[in-house]
């Protein structure tokens, strides 16, 4: 049934260009990276953190991975895309490789659509395309709150594919699991005056 709807998703988002299509080449890759990135999500829940995982690769590697990391480093921007990214600068440095020729031909999957920050980065980079769970109500770039990944008319970095929806009720319920603890680094509510 999962596998159903996906394929179905992929089928009618008809203009994915034949960069994208050497990115995503079957269903079977996105199970098996996205089986990884919920792990992570898994580990971050453990850790207190926003459940979100990711993984960006490349040429069938992965050259990056991470989860949200904003309670252990109490650094607002430390978001699993952000994690993974500085990973793959990495794995670019040492090999001597072009940061944007390999980003290039990198897709990203994670379990949560990217926020309006993390979508504004990937599309600096050109990320070419992004696989995710479920969409992100609150920070939601690719869409939900606005639309940075994919609209052709931003003047910064290139637009970018979206594939949404794979085991989304999987990765919202991940997410509720987290809202539903106490928070220990959220601010004290302030009582409003009359
Ligand atoms: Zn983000």
């Amino acid at each position: 049934m999962r596998g159903e709807g996906l394929r179905t998703r992929m089928q009618t988002c008809g203009n994915i260009s034949h960069r994208v299509k050497q990115n995503v080449s079957n269903l079977d890759d996105i199970q098996r990276w996205m089986e990884v990135a919920f792990d992570m999500a898994s580990e971050a829940l453990e850790n207190g953190e926003v459940p979100v995982g990711c993984l960006m690769v490349y040429r069938n590697e992965v050259i990056g991975k991470g989860r949200n990391e904003v309670n252990d480093t109490k650094n607002a921007t430390r978001h699993a895309e952000m994690v993974a990214f500085d990973q793959v600068m990495e794995w670019c440095r040492s090999r001597d490789l072009d940061l944007k020729d390999v980003c290039a031909q990198t897709t990203l999957y994670v379990t949560v659509e990217p926020c309006i920050m993390c979508s504004a980065a990937l599309r600096l980079v050109n990320i070419p395309l992004i696989v995710y769970g479920c969409g992100n109500e609150r920070f939601g770039g690719c869409g939900s709150v606005l639309n940075i990944a994919s609209d052709d008319d931003l003047l910064t970095g290139s637009s970018l594919k979206c594939i949404s929806g794979y085991r989304a009720e999987e990765a919202v319920d991940v997410l509720k699991r987290f809202y539903k603890q106490e928070n220990p680094n959220a601010p004290k509510c302030k009582v409003r005056k009359a």
